[in-house]
């Protein structure tokens, strides 16, 4: 029975990871940021805050590894979306989008890295996006943000590796969740019409490849990019 930290856990992609963790019995507590009504409904232990300021994932992840005893796995999935032109990208919203989707990864990472080398062992998953391999028009600061998660991916496995630290990425391509609810089925179509399998993906689709870099059996896997994207970016 391993120790999990999911962050974004209460909604779309982040709440099927908690659900993998947690139905093969894995001690799972998962942080979100505003939705107590999507966070109750997970039914796991949670704790609200903000990923954007350090002090506040200095405190998230204490806690957190205080209730579990330790942390063995930390899922870096919370994250935010906006669909803009370069030149509408106000200043408020590309430090939102950087601190959200970069910078809030790399603040959990540093709390947690101390408790992986305590044991010589542990695991980082990465949730970026396809976007983050192949850059998505209109959405240069999600973009940006989500490569940014790529580069700490592969420069943090290197770090952690001979600390016995394993450090990975996913990158999604569409997922059925909120995040894309602004999305018209005409827009959505077209996707899946550029997509091999022929669907979007659903958030289990996800987790199972979480899962599977959180395993044992991915022991020799660190510092790589595991598309989930049913073929659109191959
Ligand atoms: P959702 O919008 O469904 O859920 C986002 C989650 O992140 C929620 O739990 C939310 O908490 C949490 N969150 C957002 N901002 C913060 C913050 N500042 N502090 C703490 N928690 C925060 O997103 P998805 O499930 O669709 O996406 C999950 C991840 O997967 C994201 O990183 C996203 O970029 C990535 N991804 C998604 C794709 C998709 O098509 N859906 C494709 C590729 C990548 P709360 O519920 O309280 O708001």
């Amino acid at each position: 029975m391993r120790n999990i930290i999911v962050t974004g856990g209460s909604r779309g992609i982040g709440a099927a990871i908690v659900r993998r963790f947690a139905e093969n019995g894995d001690n799972v507590v998962f942080l979100y940021r505003s939705n107590d009504r999507a966070a109750a409904e997970v039914g796991v232990p949670c704790i609200k805050g903000d990923i954007r300021d350090p002090e506040e994932v200095k405190k998230m992840i204490s806690r957190a590894a205080d209730y579990l005893g330790g942390i063995d796995v930390l899922v870096n999935n919370a994250g935010i979306a906006q669909s803009a032109l370069m030149g509408d990208i106000s200043d408020t919203d590309y430090m939102n989008m950087i601190n959200t989707d970069l910078s809030g990864a790399f603040y959990c990472c540093r709390q947690a890295i101390p408790y992986f080398l305590r044991n010589h062992s542990g695991a980082i998953v990465n949730i970026s996006s396809m976007w983050g391999e192949v850059g998505a028009s209109m959405e240069v600061h999600y973009s940006a943000a989500k490569a940014g998660l790529i580069g700490l991916t592969k420069a943090l496995a290197k770090e952690l590796g001979p600390s016995g630290v394993r450090v990975n990425c996913v990158t999604p391509g569409m997922i059925d969740t909120d995040m894309n609810r602004g999305y018209s089925k005409v827009d959505i179509q077209a996707i899946v019409d550029e997509t091999p399998l022929m669907r979007i993906g659903k958030p289990e689709d996800v987790a199972e490849a979480v899962f599977f870099l959180a395993s044992d059996k991915a022991s020799f896997i660190t510092g790589q990019v595991l598309g989930v994207n049913g073929g659109y970016v191959i």
